[in-house]
């Protein structure tokens, strides 16, 4: 069995608190391996070990900080079938998703490269006579990134490669339930040539965030998980003072319009409740139908699709659908399952009991399809995090966006119509972060921003893109005026240009 280990100063560090936690094959249920739960102290040696690599990392030339994350970018390109297959080891989801999910990460070390134009200031010439006046960015210092387990490779790659790229040294606490694909990024970016100190992997729990939290070194914290430990994270860090952009949980709505082509929001709706087994905070899990004939072709459409789903082991290549990710997780899912049904929704294709021959231990639960759901019910106001699609009927466009709006969570939401008319209109009106027309999972490229609104994230920035640089970043303008040998005499009024 596997010991995990932590990585500070440009090593492996054994843990060194006595607690560990089991990792688990999600395929087979066996455990494969053991990580260890850093203690507050642990996490002291990593902020001082990433505050010592800070001066000189900050002070690194930018172009030389990109050739470091271009070589790192290499190595990623050629070895990301090793780091997909230990996502899917730990994670549990199909080889050919956790590829995507590497190439989706890998696309921001590319934006991250181009961190010498990322960090070109401005520049007022005379601003008041003889006077000129910049604005440089510099980086913060020692930031932390605290990720959840459903993108163990591409979600702390959200952070990082922008965070490096400003000048700053980065503590990566990964989600402890699959914390292997932290340990071969630390390993190949101290391989590219990162200094040691300037890229830290703490492994832990409440003990090691909190600690990230209050340690008085670090001054920013990104965070990707569920809404309560979102909000949690937040209100701490602001408390301790700290810079923070905290993303939480969804519940993505997709709205088909009567003038949709439905086939192509079939297929859509397929992958985008589906892949990964819904454990993508952009997957869709509410279809909103727009009239009755619309939902009753979709869910005639549907039903035989989700029926005749693949769902196998992730590196089964024929398996469209891999396992939840632990037996706790596979059981709240099929509890879920169980509410829907005494709600009184209907449940038209139920993927509990499911076993797979070879795999019994395996966390597997088959697609579930449920119609006529209602918002006043669990399982569409609360995020499932499994491959669970609830279809609920809405009488027409308007009803569709109240709805829409009016949920806890505004993560990312898609329409699907020809009508460009009202494509305009749902996009202008909708309130959510991020929105797809046509487009199931409207992640935003490298080089925009990630991020959703209302309880799906708690701060200021979104992540990546240009957002990504202002979060790690801070402002300073310059004002300057060189001495000409003539002397106004000091000024005691506020200075203007009258
Ligand atoms: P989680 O909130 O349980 O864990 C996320 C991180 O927080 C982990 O590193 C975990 O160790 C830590 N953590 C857990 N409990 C804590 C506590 N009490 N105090 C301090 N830290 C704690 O989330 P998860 O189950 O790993 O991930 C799934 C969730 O993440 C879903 O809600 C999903 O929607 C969300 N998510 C959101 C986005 C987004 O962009 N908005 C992206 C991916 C995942």
């Amino acid at each position: 069995m596997a010991q995990i280990t932590h990585y500070i100063a440009g090593r492996r560090v054994a843990g060194g608190s006595g607690r560990n936690a089991p990792v688990f094959n999600p395929a087979t249920g066996e455990q494969s391996g053991r990580v260890p739960l850093a203690s507050a102290a642990e996490v002291g040696a990593a902020v001082r070990a990433a505050q010592a690599a800070f001066p000189a990392w900050a002070a690194t030339p930018p172009l030389q900080r990109a050739r470091i994350l271009n070589r790192f970018l290499r190595i990623l390109e050629g070895r990301a079938g090793e780091l997909a297959a230990v996502i899917t080891a730990e994670h549990g989801k199909v080889l050919s998703d956790a590829l995507g999910e590497v190439q989706r990460g890998l696309e921001v070390v590319e934006f991250a490269t181009a961190a010498p134009q990322l960090l070109k200031g401005e520049i007022s010439e005379n601003v008041g006579r003889d006077i000129d006046s910049h604005a440089i960015r510099q980086p913060l210092g020692v930031v932390a990134g605290i990720t959840p387990f459903n993108f163990p490779a591409m979600v702390p790659m959200w952070m990082f490669p922008v965070a490096l790229a400003c000048g700053n040294c980065f503590i990566l606490k990964p989600s402890e339930r699959d914390p292997s694909a932290s340990l071969l990024i630390a390993e190949w970016l101290s391989e590219a040539g990162l200094p040691a100190g300037v890229f830290n992997v703490v492994h832990g729990d409440k003990e090691a965030v909190d600690a990230l939290l209050t340690d008085p070194l670090v001054k920013a914290i990104s965070f990707v998980g569920s809404t309560p430990i979102a909000r949690y994270i937040y209100e701490t860090a602001a408390q301790n003072g700290k810079r923070c952009q905290a993303l939480g949980g969804a519940k993505n709505h997709m709205v088909i319009l009567p003038d949709a082509d439905l086939d192509q929001a079939c297929d859509a709706l397929m992958g985008a409740a589906y892949g990964s087994a819904g454990e993508r905070c952009m997957a869709v899990s509410v279809a909103v139908p727009v009239g009755k004939e619309t939902a009753d072709a979709l869910i005639e459409k549907l039903a035989p699709r989700v029926r005749a789903l693949k769902v196998g082991p992730g590196t089964d290549p024929e398996a469209e659908m891999g396992p939840l990710v632990t037996a706790a997780h596979r059981d709240k899912v099929a509890a879920y399952i169980d509410s829907g049904l005494a709600d009184g929704a209907k449940l038209v294709v139920d993927g509990r009991g499911l076993e797979l021959q070879g795999y019994e231990g395996g966390y597997f639960l088959g697609g579930t399809l449920f119609d006529d759901v209602t918002p006043d019910m669990a399982i569409y106001r609360e995020e499932i995090f499994g491959p669970v699609l609830s279809v609920v009927r809405s009488p027409d466009f308007e009803e569709a966006v109240r709805l829409v709006n009016e949920h806890e969570y505004g993560n990312g939401t898609a329409i699907f119509t020809r009508d460009g008319d009202a494509a305009r209109e749902f996009t202008y009106r909708i309130q959510a972060g991020m929105v797809g027309v046509n487009v199931p999972i409207p992640v935003p490229m490298a080089f925009h921003s990630f991020g959703g609104w209302k309880a799906s994230l708690f701060g200021d920035h979104h992540m990546h893109g240009p957002e990504g640089v202002r979060f790690y970043t801070r402002l300073k303008t310059v004002t300057t005026r060189w001495p000409k040998g003539i002397r106004a005499g000091a000024e005691f009024t506020m200075p203007t240009m009258k």
